[in-house]
């Protein structure tokens, strides 16, 4: 990281990023406030420090000790603010994304987000193209759910998060998506990283429940490395030994993913229990542990769901939880982001 003095000129910073170029290396440009900030990504171990050190308008090199540099904190004391339609997940505010697991048709999707919007979601989810386990499983409606996502985003104002599975789908998914959801089967996917990466647009990105928090962070860098800074992470849950829950919520990751990274961190707790009579408990302890935001599944009838039922809050109980959230935060010096206005909020959904 080469952080140059105040008052360096144009000229002094082209000449360094020039010379970092020359090394084989790229230069990242972070404009802080008061002074430019170099950030040089790739194997720097063979290059003297000493030849930027001594470059006009260079006040300091400091080498950047994790394998991850743009995801790091190190690289960005602040907190990375992600902007969401009105509201910027990373704030002191929380963010709540909402949703069903899959969409399954127009009225249960309508009806899912009138209901999360009504107590409080900032955002909706819900996944088009499903990563099923098994192949005979419902693997989503494709682009007829995308175009139910877009008429949800029209009646409701929400944005709109949805699962991307391959490189192929970035210009289709990028026309009707929000935010771009790589699931966790996919964080090491690095096509699709890199793809989601090119694109430059905004990206949840899930920790796969084999991954450590050291590959999450390296997942992101792949995102960040290709110049797109709107990355969120969510941890959802790792695999261990307990067969209680489907999956152990990592509650350690979300304070120490803060503290080495300036990314915004979310919690999924349904995935990360797989029941949703714990959900509403692990939501709460993920915001008193630092999460910035939750993402939930929620379905209008979970005993029909095409997916995750088990695990989905009705919409009674996702209110609940949303004013469960509201007093965890307020305790731990936070709020609930303010839901921006819009024009509906309980319409029906013109079916029966
Ligand atoms: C999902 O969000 O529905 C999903 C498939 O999550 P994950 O990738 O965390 O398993
Ligand atoms: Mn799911």
């Amino acid at each position: 990281m080469i952080i140059m003095h105040i008052d360096a000129t144009q000229q002094q910073i082209t000449t360094a990023v020039a010379r970092v170029e020359d090394n084989g290396l790229r230069a990242h440009l972070i404009q802080g406030e008061e002074r430019t900030v170099i950030g040089v990504v790739g194997d720097g171990r063979k290059i003297f420090k000493d030849q930027f050190l001594h470059l006009p308008g260079v006040d300091r090199v400091i080498p950047i000790s994790h394998p991850y540099k743009l995801a790091s904190r190190e690289f960005i004391p602040e907190n990375s603010l992600f902007p969401l339609d009105g509201v910027n997940v990373g704030d002191n505010g929380i963010v709540m994304i909402a949703g069903p697991c899959s969409v399954e048709s127009r009225t249960q999707l309508l009806e899912t987000a009138y209901a999360v919007r009504e107590a409080g979601a900032h955002a909706l989810r819900g996944g088009a193209y499903k990563p099923r386990t098994s192949p005979y499983s419902f693997q989503g409606l494709g682009e007829a759910g995308l175009e139910m996502l877009a008429e949800a985003r029209e009646a409701t104002g929400m944005p709109i998060v949805t699962e991307i599975m391959a490189p192929e789908h970035v210009p289709l998914l990028t026309r009707y998506a929000d935010v771009l959801q790589v699931g966790a089967r996919n964080m090491q996917n690095y096509a699709l990283l890199n793809a989601v990466g090119e694109s430059q647009h905004p990206v949840l990105l899930k920790r796969s429940m084999m991954a450590s928090i050291d590959e999450l962070l390296m997942a992101a860098e792949y995102i960040l490395s290709h110049g797109n800074r709107r990355v969120m992470l969510c941890e959802r849950g790792i695999r261990t030994f307990e067969t209680a829950t489907r999956n152990t919520t990592d509650i350690n990751a979300i304070p120490v993913l803060k503290s080495l990274t300036h990314l915004p961190v979310l919690l999924d707790p349904s995935h990360s229990t797989g029941h949703w009579e714990y959900v509403t408990a692990v939501a709460r302890a993920g915001i008193a542990a630092g999460a910035d935001g939750l993402i939930v599944e929620v379905h209008v009838n979970p005993s029909e769901a095409k997916s995750d039922g088990g695990q989905s809050l009705k919409p009674e109980r996702y209110a609940e939880l949303v004013s469960q959230v509201r007093a965890v935060s307020e305790a731990v010096g936070r709020s609930l982001a303010p839901v921006p206005l819009t024009a509906a909020s309980s319409v029906g959904t013109g079916e029966s």
